[in-house]
């Protein structure tokens, strides 16, 4: 088993480097190899993707991706920047389905911003296409307006687009989730607005003939970001498209608490997959050790267990996890009165210790 190892900028490579630690702490050995992308791709050979990263990307059979982004490429053309990295990888993998686990660890319900009784006990799964939508919907760019009321300035334009076998496979992923958890799906999309959405909500509906054991419920987006702070509890599993799949997986995170506690997973038809935390490179705290690296080591655990077929190993990550927590150790992003306040490598080392 071969993991492609890309910690990226900002706390990327902090936190990969505690994921990497607690893999190798496992019975099982695994080859893991690193290479640069991002800004350290862009540094390295000056592209965020580098050729030889995305043949390791592809050669591999899985991959453990930090972060990528720092200000200081904000002046870099559009396709040189570090986010473009993480673009690529989603395309020329073609890694559609986006997984954001939302869970709300009892012992950090004082650190949620909501009241304890709203999120305790929390458990949502956001289920993210990722290859389509208005990010990568052509033609888009910048022109002299053509029509409307200011015709003949000058405009900035995307393309919201989704065709129809795009939306059929990640209905059918978000439906067999839903199969494996309280079986209630909630769709999400702005139907009663843009025609992408009608299309999307019509399809939906019609996959959802061959799932009949799930409730296929559906929400305008707006809706849906009001009732994920007013009754998270209420959703399973919500499906939506890229751009509001972005926007309503950073609203779930910050229920629970912190950002730094959220892994996700990003697969593929054949569950082929890249795995990384849901926050970004944080270059606020880089290089100061403080950056919680939990999210990262819970995508490692993902990573076993959807890519990799180890489960029990997945199993084994995520119970030292929960006894870390337990223990009382928190990283400044999630600390508490009472709590063993530690930085980035003291967390990892609990961890290891717990497993
Ligand atoms: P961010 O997620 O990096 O940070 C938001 C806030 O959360 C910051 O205050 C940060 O300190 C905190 N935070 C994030 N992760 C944390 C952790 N593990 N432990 C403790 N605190 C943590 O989002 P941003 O500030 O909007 O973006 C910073 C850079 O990251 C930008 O360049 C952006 O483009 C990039 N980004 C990359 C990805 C990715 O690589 N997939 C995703 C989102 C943003």
């Amino acid at each position: 088993m071969k993991i492609a190892v890309l910690p990226g900028d900002g706390i990327g490579p902090e936190i990969v480097k505690e994921a990497v630690k607690v893999l190798n702490a496992l019975d099982e050995k695994f080859e893991l190899e690193e290479a640069p992308v991002g800004g350290a791709g862009y540094e390295a050979s000056g592209h965020p993707l580098p050729e030889a990263t995305l043949a390791l990307a592809k050669s591999a059979d899985a991959i453990l991706f930090g972060a990528v982004g720092d200000w200081k490429y904000d002046s870099l053309e559009r396709a040189l920047r570090p986010e473009q990295a993480i673009l690529g990888l989603r395309k020329h993998l073609e890694l559609f389905a986006n997984f954001r686990p939302a869970i709300c660890y009892p012992q950090l319900t004082g650190a949620s911003s909501l009241k304890a009784e709203i999120v305790s006990g929390l458990d949502i799964l956001i289920v993210r296409e990722l290859n389509g939508d208005i990010y990568f919907g052509q033609p888009r760019g910048l022109r002299e307006s053509p029509d409307g009321l200011f015709k003949g300035a000058r405009e900035g334009f995307d393309t919201m687009r989704y065709a129809e076998p795009e939306v059929r496979r990640i209905a059918h992923v978000a439906f067999q989730a839903a199969q494996k958890r309280q079986k209630k799906l909630t769709s999400v999309d702005k139907a009663n607005v843009l025609e992408t959405s009608q299309f999307w909500r019509d399809i939906m509906i019609d996959v959802s003939k061959e799932y009949p054991d799930v409730e296929l419920s559906h929400m305008y987006v707006d809706n849906a970001a009001m009732q994920l702070v007013k009754a998270p509890k209420a959703f399973d599993v919500v499906v939506t498209g890229n751009m509001f799949g972005d926007i309503l997986s950073d609203e779930a995170a910050m229920l629970t608490g912190s950002i730094g506690m959220l892994p996700s997973a990003s697969l593929d038809k054949n569950n082929k997959g890249l795995y990384e935390p849901s926050h970004g490179s944080a270059p606020d705290i880089a290089g100061k050790g403080i950056a919680n690296p939990l999210a990262t080591i819970l995508s490692a655990a993902m990573m076993l267990r959807y890519s990799l077929g180890r489960e029990e190993q997945a199993d084994r990550i995520e119970t030292a996890v929960k006894k870390v927590l337990e223990q009382g150790y928190r990283t400044a992003d999630i600390v508490t009165p009472d709590c063993k306040r530690v930085g980035t490598v003291e967390m990892g080392d609990a961890v290891i210790a717990a497993l």
